[in-house]
């Protein structure tokens, strides 16, 4: 059982592979260049999990393709459902780690939220996952896999990376599967329809602008540095005029716009004056806001904000012409929100 365990982890694992890297390998092993958009719909978008499934590959080249590399897969440990429809699995990694990955379907499409990291080192004090600390990245595959896991039962028609994880200080496997997820051969999602979601890793904003066309949103949550400082300490590296520096420099294609988290927190961030001030920063930059609910939990004192507020929010916002949603909390009764049913397998042990 060891000696099969250390064989497998020796074999590549086929999907942290970009169709790139997979011609490349094949090249390497001989093959032809054009068997790698082959085998990328069978992983991406037929589900394969086994090179046996690959039935337009020869037999010889199936056995081949297993001697060198392997398909991983996730299966969920858990699967919890929402009365409004909101689905959320709990994966556990090959090294006994565990992530989460949350579908929430809509009238007219379905976003699946995937994670990026094991925990989290960013620490914002709002967020359950910055509690953990981090544990490590994942790998592209494991990233991926995430989406093929739901593919076989759900439609997906939108990814985006906010689930558990600051994705850009994992560039090096969030960017292959990124390629992944929006290659014509492997996911085929539009770039229109993935969203990067980070707390504001300024040199890393611009490299992933000129790596790879998708959107981007930006965890702002507050106003100024004083605020922002308390709330998210990544802001003390790169306070606020770097980052809407950062914002305004992002290359867009025409017509999208940045997106701003702004988790409202009751008496924190959630005042007149904030929306004021918002306006103010975001003067001149293509964005769209989304107001967040802060989302309560155990171990911290933060509140979600009064219904008033976020009214008097909102409608400011409105008012000086900004596109802006107030998100409505869903899958409130599985805990659907960042961490969270992470953080009740722990404290049920059965991780
Ligand atoms: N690390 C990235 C992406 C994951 S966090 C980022 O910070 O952008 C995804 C979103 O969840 C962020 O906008 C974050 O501000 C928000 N969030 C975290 N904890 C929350 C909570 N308790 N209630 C509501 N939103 C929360
Ligand atoms: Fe990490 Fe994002 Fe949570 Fe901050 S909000 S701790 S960056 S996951």
């Amino acid at each position: 059982m060891k000696g099969f365990f250390i064989q497998a982890m020796e074999k590549v694992d086929i999907k942290n592979f970009t169709l790139e890297g997979l011609e490349t390998f094949l090249l390497g092993l001989g093959k032809e260049k054009y068997r790698a958009k082959q085998i990328f719909k069978w992983l991406y978008q037929r589900g394969a999990t086994s090179f046996d499934d690959m039935t337009n590959l020869s037999k010889e080249f199936r056995r081949e393709l297993s001697l060198k590399s392997r398909i991983t897969s996730l299966v969920p440990e858990k699967i919890e459902i929402s009365r409004d429809g909101t689905k959320k699995y709990l994966f556990m990694l090959e090294d006994g780690s565990s992530i989460e990955s949350v579908l929430i379907p809509e009238e007219d499409r379905a976003t699946l939220c995937v994670s990026t990291q094991v925990g989290c080192a960013m620490g914002c004090r709002f967020c359950l996952t910055g509690t953990f600390n981090l544990k490590r990245n994942l790998s592209c595959s494991e990233i991926v896999n995430q989406i093929c896991a739901f593919q076989g039962t759900d439609r997906i028609t939108n990814i985006v990376l906010m689930g558990m994880g600051e994705p850009l200080a994992n560039l090096d496997n969030v960017i292959p599967a990124l390629k992944i997820m929006t290659c014509p051969d492997g996911f085929q999602i539009s770039t229109r329809r993935v969203t990067v979601s980070t707390s504001g890793l300024v040199p890393e904003i611009e490299k992933l602008g000129s790596a790879i066309t998708v959107n981007l949103a930006v965890s702002l949550n507050a106003t100024t540095d004083q605020q922002r400082d308390q709330l998210m300490p990544i802001n003390r590296t790169y306070p606020i005029a770097k980052l809407i520096a950062a914002c305004r420099n992002f290359p867009l294609p025409n017509r999208r716009m940045i997106t701003i988290e702004y988790v409202l927190v009751r008496g924190i961030n959630d005042s007149f004056e904030d929306a004021k001030r918002l306006v103010k920063l975001l003067k001149g930059i293509p964005v769209k806001v989304n107001l967040i609910r802060f989302n309560e939990f155990e171990g911290c004192d933060f509140k979600t904000p009064e219904q008033d507020s976020i009214d008097r929010f909102h409608s400011y916002l409105l008012e000086k012409n900004l596109t802006v949603i107030t998100r409505a909390s869903r899958g409130a009764d599985i805990s659907a929100a960042c961490g969270q049913l992470r953080a009740r397998m722990e404290k049920s042990d059965i991780h």
